[in-house]
């Protein structure tokens, strides 16, 4: 009895020992902040950087519009000073030790109290809780899953709709695309409970729109980025062996896939996969909102950081030619999300002011089922944290946020009569080329 205990002791003390070896640390990694590039030259000494020093993980990409945030590892401090110093790229220094901010939100993160907004939730919380609104308010909230994870994990959604007779447009959410962006699962979650518990001046929000809401895309990551690696951003696939896992899930929509601001080695955070839907998480929103497209009016995808309300495209500088109307409502949201703590977003189309990225769920959602407003919302900050925003900033985001997200809410409620028919998008969609694999789609078969 005392040996069997003592092994099992020994079992425990190996799985502690375990679990502390593998996770990762970030002792003495720095974050810069890079000057936005001046002119091309500048702009492709960035483009250097990234393509020659593998282990700089790039918090954002080279951009002539906006300063890119780089993490450094201690080996490559001085390299990697010396580079941008002799390329005449002016930087400062945002996070001066990355494992103590990792460890300052992680000492609150661990704390048990079930769901709450004022600290990261771990997806088993979520989880709980969103069962435990749809079974407490089963005329309203329903939970069901869009698929699984490549590990297997639910992809679970909650459906909000309080008069499903009225046939309701819908507003599409999710978060947590990219594992370690903590925040966004945050306000998916917080926007949840907001309809959940309305106000009689904010009841029109659940009367007049349904909402379709997954919080965390990505649970295999998002439960890694809590157990082994605090910045892991992909998916957790295993397609080139154990040594590079994951997939950039918001660059594998099958849509312009593998086009612009993505990287074919599988061991890089813009890796869009071997084949466009090659991941779970990404075929399953993509078939969700095709299917549903004759109800869904608005997506919403949840990122961080940078404070931006982004419009499609992302693939093209060119723009979807609705754009006006699009950046005009986004405009509102972010005026009506700065009012409350002077929190500034811009406004825009990544491709005119961030960087082009290609196989995003913006604009697979826009291009593809024809969603009329899609939107990726780059939430707080500007780099002074990044990804890892302070738990204290996470109730302030989340009121902030719910501003804007009411605003698309009440234009989509309004719109409600109008907009274009399955016929139209249908039609949208058989015009483009015959070999474009999206046609298929319109049979309910896709190809691979
Ligand atoms: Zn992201």
């Amino acid at each position: 009895m005392l040996k069997a205990r003592g092994l099992i002791l020994l079992g425990i003390a190996l799985t502690v020992a375990t679990i502390i070896a593998s996770e990762k640390r970030y002792s003495g990694y720095k974050v810069y902040t890079v000057k936005k590039a001046r002119n091309d030259t500048e702009y492709k000494a960035l483009l250097e950087l990234q393509k020659n020093f593998k282990k700089v993980d790039f918090w954002s990409d080279p951009s002539k519009r906006r300063p890119t945030d780089i993490m450094v590892s201690p080996e490559d401090l001085t390299k990697t000073e010396q580079f941008l110093s002799s390329h005449g790229l002016e930087y400062s220094v945002a996070i001066n030790d990355v494992q103590r901010v990792v460890e300052k939100e992680n000492v609150r993160s661990t704390r048990q109290s079930g769901m709450n907004w004022r600290d990261y939730q771990r997806l088993r919380t979520i989880h709980d809780w969103l069962d435990s609104l749809a079974a407490f308010n089963p005329q309203v909230a329903q939970t069901g899953s869009i698929g699984r994870s490549t590990e297997g994990r639910n992809l679970k959604m909650i459906k909000l709709s309080k008069n499903p007779e009225k046939k309701n447009p819908v507003i599409y959410i999710d978060g947590g695309i990219h594992a370690r962006e903590w925040i966004s699962p945050a306000v998916t979650t917080y926007i949840i409970g907001k309809l959940m518990s309305l106000s009689p001046q904010d009841a029109d929000l659940l009367e007049n729109v349904d909402w379709h809401i997954v919080p965390v895309l990505n649970p295999d990551g998002y439960e890694y980025t809590f157990n082994e690696d605090r910045l892991w951003r992909k998916s957790r696939s295993l397609h080139n062996g154990p040594n590079c896992p994951g997939v950039d899930l918001n660059r594998n929509f099958d849509f312009h896939w593998g086009e612009a601001g993505t990287n074919d080695d599988p061991c890089r955070n813009t890796y869009p996969g071997p084949y466009p839907f090659s991941e779970p998480e990404a075929n399953s929103t993509a078939s969700y909102l095709f299917n549903n497209r004759n109800k869904i009016r608005a997506y919403l995808t949840f990122h961080s950081y940078s404070q931006l309300w982004l419009t499609p495209y992302g693939y093209t500088e060119d723009l979807p030619s609705d754009y006006e109307e699009l950046e005009s409502l986004g405009l509102r949201a972010a005026r009506a999300l700065q009012e409350v703590y002077g929190t500034e977003y811009e406004v825009g189309a990544p491709s005119h002011i961030l960087y082009s990225n290609s196989g995003s769920s913006r604009d697979y959602a826009k291009g593809v089922p024809g969603i009329k407003y899609s939107y990726t919302i780059e939430l707080r900050d500007q780099g002074d944290f990044g990804f890892l925003l302070p738990p204290q900033q996470i109730l302030s985001t989340c009121e902030e946020t719910w501003e804007g997200v009411k605003v698309i809410a009440r234009q989509v409620a309004r719109e409600r009569p109008s907009g274009p028919t399955f016929s139209d998008i249908y039609n949208s969609i058989v015009d483009r080329d015959p070999d474009d694999r999206t046609k298929v789609d319109v049979a309910g078969i896709r190809l691979r």
